[in-house]
């Protein structure tokens, strides 16, 4: 997003927010998010590779999407991994149609599915099921956030999935007071996502990465392997 489009999402949201009579408290601790600013660079050496296989079931166009991905993308190369996505078949459609979608082989490939509403009353855009590896996302509670707010939408989308995401490679309990993974998205929060972006803080970046490695070597049980007497 450029500086100009950034300025105006940010406008766009003070005055939305200030229509609605809601007061922008300052940030709370300004120290906290040094260490998100922190985590910018890994080498290609330390960069390892998360595959999410996206099913998308609210048909959003390609724009959109690419324009998530790479907010996505981004907020996960900060913690030194690589995304990659790859399209995937919905489940009325041919797989053949869709041939850059692998085939299940670790639990580093993770699912995404992006559905047009949600089934449930919901207060949040999505939901996340650490076992099986699925992140939903429901489209409707995002635009509904995107309009109220006149905020970018991909920008929202894009946070909303690294946000479930996260749960799928950091558990459930894994919310945190600041960065990607804050639990409830204030007014203060939706500022700083129109400004710089919410990150991983250096914690969750760590422990993300060794959670890909150990999904990569199976065969080898984390905790197990640190118990065996050497
Ligand atoms: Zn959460």
């Amino acid at each position: 997003m450029s500086r100009n489009s950034n300025f105006s999402c940010i406008l766009n949201l003070l005055l939305s927010l200030s229509l609605q009579g809601l007061a922008l408290a300052s940030s709370p601790n300004t120290g906290q998010d040094s260490q998100y600013q922190r985590e910018t660079s890994y080498s290609p050496e330390q960069r390892i590779v998360v595959t999410v296989l996206l099913h998308n079931y609210a048909h959003l166009p390609s724009q959109i999407l690419t324009e998530a991905e790479d907010r996505v993308s981004l907020i996960f190369r900060k913690a030194g991994v690589e995304v990659s996505f790859a399209d995937c078949p919905l489940n009325d459609e041919d797989p053949a149609l869709y041939p850059g979608c692998p085939e299940v082989v670790d639990g580093t490939q993770l699912f995404l599915r992006i559905f047009p509403t949600t089934a449930t009353k919901m207060d949040h855009g999505g939901e996340s099921f650490v076992a099986a590896r699925i992140a939903n996302i429901f489209w409707n509670r995002v635009e509904e956030q995107t309009r109220r707010l006149n905020v970018h939408a991909p920008r929202i989308l894009a946070h909303a999935v690294a946000h479930e995401l996260g749960h799928l490679l950091l558990g459930s309990n894994s919310h945190s007071p600041t960065g990607i993974m804050t639990a409830h998205w204030e007014a203060q929060v939706l500022v700083r996502i129109c400004q710089d972006g919410l990150f991983f803080n250096s914690q969750q970046s760590e422990l993300i990465r060794a959670e890909i490695r150990r999904r990569r070597c199976p065969q080898i049980p984390f905790q197990n392997a640190l118990l065996t007497p050497q």
